[in-house]
């Protein structure tokens, strides 16, 4: 039996081999015979809310709802970019959405899972653009606007996020070392999973004394991967072809 993490896949039709990659995935073996699948966010290159589902979305919502309805548990963390999954997905999937730092009995190892943003200290912009969208009030009107508003929000929202990626530096995006450290001290953890970064790595580092491990997902733009663990360790597999 293994455990399966997967995140970033910004599922769109735009990338139509990552998409079917992942509807292999979830049709393989591998998944049907897993103990359970973690999504560790950006599942969706844009999430509009649970009542504003594109058509193109429908066949990988099907195909989570076959997964979990397999006995398979599915669990979902929230990315920046379907934030706004709710209970509707939570009913549509079958998947269960997760704390935003959550810790998990990993085979003996305390594993946190997070998708991999709130380590990005030092992108304070988008730190505080992230505060705005979890408040309840901009949620609130959001989502009473209507599918169309969203929709067209949403694209300026990516290219606005396009362009302040382009005048970052490439430190900013990746994590802060230091809030790595103080999270994983925070949650008494000696392993951390997670995504976002878009730069998939295992690290090793000391910290008080111990080594740890800090396990970076890799995306779905081109070649996608699972990081599959069980009782003796993690390993990368790329997705099924
Ligand atoms: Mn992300």
């Amino acid at each position: 039996m293994a455990t399966l993490f997967v995140s970033d896949l910004h599922l769109t039709t735009e990338r139509p081999a990552s998409g079917q990659a992942f509807l292999d995935l979830l049709e393989s073996d591998q998944a049907r015979q897993a103990e359970a699948l973690y999504i560790l966010g950006d599942l969706f290159e844009i999430w509009l809310g649970d009542d504003a589902v594109v058509d193109e979305y429908r066949s990988y919502i099907e195909a989570l709802k076959r997964l979990s309805e397999s006995g398979v548990p599915l669990y979902f963390i929230q990315g920046n970019r379907d934030f706004l999954t709710k209970s509707g997905f939570e009913a549509m999937t079958g998947a269960r959405i997760l704390d935003h730092h959550t810790v998990i009995d990993l085979y003996g190892i305390p594993t946190l899972l997070m998708h991999g943003d709130l380590l990005c200290t030092d992108d304070v912009d988008y730190l505080k653009f992230r505060d705005m969208i979890l408040s309840r009030q901009w949620q609130d009107e959001f989502l009473s606007k209507s599918v169309n508003e969203r929709v067209e929000y949403g694209r300026m929202l990516r290219e606005k996020s396009r362009e302040a990626m382009q005048g970052k530096q490439e430190m900013i995006m990746d994590v802060n070392q230091q809030a790595v450290e103080d999270t994983m001290r925070e949650f008494g953890v000696t392993h951390l999973i997670h995504g976002h970064t878009h730069r998939p790595a295992v690290h090793h580092f000391e910290l008080d004394g111990k080594t740890v491990t800090r396990t970076v997902l890799p995306d779905w733009y081109e070649q996608g991967g699972v990081l599959r663990c069980d009782e003796t360790g993690c390993e990368f597999q790329p997705v099924p072809s």
